[in-house]
């Protein structure tokens, strides 16, 4: 990995090596009179917000290793252009959803772009009670239409592969994924944790040579399956929300992978939330109507999701399957529409076991989530973790039976 030329940028110096940029200059003004902050709470990478007398930014710098660990485990900076190139395709696919980039510079590994600045984390807005008008219907249209548009469903053929090909290059972000995810939580690894309780739970899980298989099938089809380019870490620290926007940050894990990877990744943090309520309850059952109101939106991200989808099958099918002179144009719509749901359901399939298996590597390995750490009442967060770590596993285990989201959700009830 070559940092020649590199430097990370620190508070004293962002005014001075970003004043000659131009893009920053004009939405920020002078740059004697800029003011930043570093507001990273992210695993990986430094954050600022520059103000300036005219406007604000945010410059995001990637580290040469992970931030949450330090040194000691190197990550190669260009992890910053695939953010830049994955931000700049759900740009185009779905308008509106990612923050406007306005700089990129590859050597420096940073990227100038928009402020949300009446935004907040939405796992934070969900650790907080607060509802968001929409908000599993427009993550739902975002997966449908970026997922879509990247994939042969839509694209041209050679464009997809040259694609793939250099995101394979996203090579060391894929390699966190297939470790953190499908393989450490499952195993005694270095870096692992869990809240004190859950030893017995943590060691049956260990032990449970189904949901071991189905992880590996599920790290299989993340890494053989190059279906379509992933959002790859859209987690509810990975989207911003206002009372009247929603937006979806941080691509940097951007890989060619299955549809269904973003879809159970983001379900499976909705239901981190939903089963984390209880320990954020000020009174018992305070939060009750709130838990509700978060499965409702789950299974609102579903349907925008099938709508969505089905919408584009019927309107954008341009690419090299499922071509319309095989259905449409010889008088079978229906054969186009029966492959359809064929694909959803694979699609569906795909997003359950995905689903389980996030749910236990946020409990069970490195990478937790705020929802269960902001519970400081160790053995109510334990239940509360407990319950998610069941959720997880049936869910994974219950894809081949395949049940819908209504049942997958009365599932989650009953267990939670
Ligand atoms: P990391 O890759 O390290 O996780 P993120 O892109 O998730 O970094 O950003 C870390 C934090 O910085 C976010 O949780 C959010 O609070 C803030 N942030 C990132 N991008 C923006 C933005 N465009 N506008 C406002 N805040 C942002
Ligand atoms: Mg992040
Ligand atoms: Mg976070
Ligand atoms: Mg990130």
């Amino acid at each position: 990995m070559t940092t020649q030329g590199y430097a990370a940028l620190t508070l004293e110096t962002l005014p001075s090596r970003l004043g000659e940029v131009a893009a920053a200059r004009a939405r920020l003004g002078e740059p004697a009179a800029w003011r930043a902050r570093e507001v990273g709470d992210g695993n990986l990478n430094l954050v600022f917000i520059v103000e300036g007398p005219e406007g604000a930014v945010v410059v995001k710098q990637a580290l040469p290793y992970v931030r949450l660990v330090g040194e000691s485990w190197p990550l190669p900076l260009s992890r910053s252009f695939f953010e830049h190139e994955a931000l700049v395709r759900q740009a185009a696919r779905d308008p509106g959803a990612a923050p406007e980039v306005f700089h990129f510079d590859r050597e420096q590994a940073l990227i100038v772009m928009e402020f949300l600045d009446r935004h907040v984390i939405l796992r934070r807005a969900m650790i907080e009670g607060r509802r968001i008008a929409g908000l599993g219907r427009r993550l739902g249209l975002f997966c449908a239409r970026t997922l879509f548009r990247g994939s042969d469903l839509s694209m041209l053929a050679a464009d997809r592969k040259a694609d793939l090909a250099l995101f394979a290059g996203n090579a060391a972000l894929c390699d966190i994924t297939e470790n953190l995810v499908f393989s450490d939580p499952y195993r005694d690894a270095p870096m692992n944790r869990h809240t004190p309780g859950l030893d017995a739970l943590a060691a049956r899980l260990r032990g449970d040579m189904a949901m071991k298989r189905v992880a590996q099938h599920m790290k299989w089809a993340f890494a053989t399956q190059a279906e379509t380019l992933l959002h790859g870490d859209l987690h509810t620290g990975s989207v911003m929300v206002s009372d009247d926007d929603i937006r979806v940050i941080d691509p940097e894990f951007a890989t060619y992978g299955p549809m269904g990877f973003d879809v159970g990744m983001l379900v499976a943090n909705f239901l981190m939330a939903f089963c984390a309520q209880p320990g954020h309850a000020s009174d018992p059952g305070a939060r009750d109507a709130y838990a509700d109101w978060l499965l409702e939106e789950t299974a609102a991200i579903w349907s925008a999701f099938v709508g969505e989808f089905t919408r584009l099958w019927r309107t954008e099918r341009a690419g090299m399957l499922y071509e319309a002179r095989l259905f449409e144009a010889q008088g079978c719509g229906l054969g186009a529409e029966q492959a359809r749901l064929e694909r959803l359901a694979a699609i569906w399939r795909d997003a359950l076991g995905f689903c389980g298996v996030e749910m236990h590597r946020r409990i069970l390995g490195l990478a937790h989530n705020a929802d269960f750490e902001t519970i400081a009442d160790e053995a109510a967060r334990a239940a509360c973790e407990a319950r998610a770590l069941e959720i997880g596993r049936v869910l994974a285990l219950s894809r081949d039976a395949a049940p819908d989201m209504a049942a997958a959700l009365e599932t989650a009830r009953e267990i939670a």
